[in-house]
């Protein structure tokens, strides 16, 4: 329905690769963005095989490079500055002793898996409404109607460097994979989709039919859809178990390729094969970086929790009954976890002294914020007794200007309505 297509794919059967890309920036800076980008990750993909089968590693790679070219041609040429494109891809990779299908994506174009009848969102939109909806500001529903959910956070072209989610999954016989772009399902919803992907069993009738679908319901945006059928998994999933993601990178190849370049992780070398001594200790070294981080960020977490649980079972102090006398505690009532509260000072009053407006309270543990405010609640309570004696008493002088306002204010409207009582 649209004038100009911005979008661009590939199917390359031969290198296992299927990319979906979608330009933004102009007519002519949208197209050349996403045919770019395409073209960059093709071309590295056939020199690469050339070397060795494609990992993740290096597929996340070769989206930064094709980052480069749209970040170069963007500033080479004044006509194209500020284009830029999502990039979706799936390709089969080569793990240590596995086959998996990789995947890569930066922006809001998507991958979906359809299995057994069910289709599920792979990757994860790098847009506003995304973003949105992660922080429960926005419903699935609302995001799907947003006048603005067409603003992506993340794309190939802006920066000089890009983070690149990946993952790798195992392959099985019998799913079905679907890239496509925004146009597909900002017009039509996952229900559709996966009804259209049940129904037509062959690839290139379903594609045809998602598009003709999405152009019935308006057509606002050009339309791309790549299928990938697994017909053959050559027994190699047997491997993996039941996991079906093998491995999800979420973009921390940003934080590791600013790691590389200032030096601390060795880059690692995409042509290296495994009798290779260095490479196995550039390999090694790596790992041991992401084992360290993470056991300093785990560690850090569960310190954090610690010093809260810690914090919150011994900061407040209550006043309570320690058998029928009413004393102070530090903690909580009742304790934190392993934290028992904690007799801090014993007091005069007993149970049967307590005013019964106030017996409740205390019998769960008046909780006060620091042990002032105990004792002053304390203060007044005595006060409240001694008011309530048949002899008249004094106005209650101490913790009138008190910041703990609600006990002193009970304390003195009781005070001077106990005689009345009596
Ligand atoms: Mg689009």
């Amino acid at each position: 329905v649209r004038d100009g297509q911005e979008d661009f794919f590939l199917i390359d059967g031969e290198l296992s690769l299927f990319v979906v890309a979608d330009g933004m920036g102009g007519h002519r800076g949208g197209a050349t963005a996403s045919h770019l980008a395409v073209d960059t990750l093709q071309r590295l993909a056939r020199a690469q095989v050339e070397e060795s089968p494609l990992t993740s590693a290096w597929f996340a790679q070769a989206v930064q490079q094709a980052n480069d070219e749209v970040v170069a041609q963007a500033t080479a040429d004044a006509t194209l500055k500020g284009m830029g494109t999502t990039l979706c891809a799936l390709a089969v990779v080569q793990g240590d002793g596995y086959e998996a299908l990789g995947v890569v994506n930066v922006g809001d174009s998507r991958l979906y898996i359809y299995k057994d009848g069910e289709l599920d969102q792979i990757t994860e939109d790098h847009s506003l409404v995304a973003t949105l909806e992660r922080q429960g500001r926005l419903t699935r529903a609302e995001a799907a109607v947003h006048p603005q959910r067409n603003i992506v956070t993340r794309a190939l072209g802006i920066d000089a460097k890009v983070m690149v989610d990946s993952w790798e999954i195992a392959p099985v016989v019998g799913d079905r994979y679907l890239l496509c772009s925004d146009g597909l399902f900002n017009e039509i919803d996952d229900a559709r989709i996966a009804a259209t992907l049940r129904r037509l069993a062959d690839p290139n009738d379903a594609a045809r039919e998602l598009v003709r679908l999405a152009n019935e319901a308006g057509g606002r945006d050009n339309i791309t859809c790549v299928i990938v059928d697994v017909v053959e998994d050559a027994g190699k999933v047997a491997a993996a178990g039941g996991n079906r993601i093998l491995s999800t990178v979420h973009g921390a190849d940003r934080v590791l390729a600013e790691l590389r370049e200032s030096g601390e992780i060795p880059v690692v070398s995409v042509d290296d094969d495994s009798a290779d001594e260095t490479a196995k200790v550039r390999r090694r070294s790596r790992f041991t970086w992401r084992v360290a981080l993470f056991v300093v960020v785990f560690l850090a977490i569960v310190a954090a929790a610690i010093g809260t649980i810690i914090y919150t079972g011994t900061s407040s102090y209550y006043v309570g009954f320690e058998g029928d006398t009413v004393a102070i505690y530090q903690g909580k009532p009742g304790g934190v976890l392993w934290i028992d509260p904690e007799l801090t000072e014993r007091t005069q009053i007993s149970r049967d002294d307590v005013p019964a407006n106030v017996l409740g309270d205390v019998e769960a543990g008046k909780e006060l914020g620091s042990l002032d405010e105990a004792r002053q609640y304390v203060a007044n309570l005595e006060d409240q007794i001694a008011a309530q004696q048949p002899r008249p008493t004094p106005s209650p002088g101490p913790g009138a200007s008190s910041p703990s306002t609600s006990s002193t204010d009970t304390t003195a409207t009781t005070a001077t309505t106990a005689p009345a009582q009596l």
